[in-house]
């Protein structure tokens, strides 16, 4: 199996020393919402935003910002997208967990 390589920031990741840290990540399963960041998990009714499952990733990079990569999944194919992160959850900055 091959390395996947590091994730970068979509906004400054051409610099290989930009690191990136994960701040949280969210799963919508139908309108079942899963949070888990720094505080711990989180669960909350919402809406359905995609057929199936959605992950989202949430990064801050070591400049200050913030982006998500999200995977969505559709016939048995992953898509993955770098986004902004949506307003309710940019005050999420603390790094999740780090050993
Ligand atoms: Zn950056």
């Amino acid at each position: 199996m091959k390395d996947a390589g590091y994730i970068r920031c979509p906004h400054c990741g051409k610099d290989e020393d930009a690191m990136v840290h994960p701040t949280a990540v969210r799963i919508n399963r139908g309108g079942e919402i899963t949070l888990v960041d720094s505080n711990g998990t989180h669960m909350q009714a919402g809406t359905t935003t995609h057929r199936g499952v959605s992950i989202e990733n949430l990064f801050v990079c070591e400049q200050g910002h913030q982006f998500v990569m999200q995977m969505v999944f559709h016939k048995g194919s992953v898509y993955v997208e770098y986004k902004d992160v949506p307003d309710e959850l940019t005050k999420i900055r603390e790094t999740i967990w780090r050993d």
